[in-house]
């Protein structure tokens, strides 16, 4: 079975997982984080640019911001989403209020907007908040 790149979303480290392991909580041999969570993690622009490049695992981001009311109220959704979705693809969350240039450098207009990067590149993105099933259904379209 082959081997999965996935970008520790925490150090930004690469890691090759067997394909086998990936629902067995691999851990990031640089710093020890889960690889595969079951719940959506904060990142930073420059692990996503990294995850987004390099994963073996669809990416779904979340841009949100915390004054926009209806991305807190997407949040649990997105929460449960990820849990979900686990082992399927990672979901993970940028504040574009704290990296207003990763807005800008993913031509994000309105939020919350969701991009899903696959194969190292975006595959698709919707704008409006969801609930967790349109979310999964969604992520795996
Ligand atoms: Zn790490």
């Amino acid at each position: 079975m082959a081997d999965k790149t996935l970008t520790c979303l925490e150090c930004g480290q690469l890691n090759r997982v067997p394909e086998a392991k990936l629902g067995a909580g691999p851990k990031c041999g640089t710093c020890g984080a889960v690889l595969v969570p079951r719940k959506a993690i904060d990142v930073d622009p420059a692990i996503l640019e990294k995850a987004a490049r390099n994963d073996d695992l669809p990416l779904v981001v979340d841009f949100w911001a915390p004054w926009c009311g209806p991305c807190r109220m997407m949040a649990p959704e997105f929460s449960k989403a990820a849990e979900a979705l686990t082992g399927q693809a990672r979901l993970v969350k940028l504040d574009t209020q704290k990296h207003q240039s990763a807005g800008m450098r993913y031509q994000i207009r309105g939020i919350p907007t969701m991009v899903k990067f696959q194969k190292g590149k975006e595959a698709k993105r919707q704008s409006g908040a969801m609930r967790d099933g349109q979310i999964v259904a969604w992520a795996k379209g």
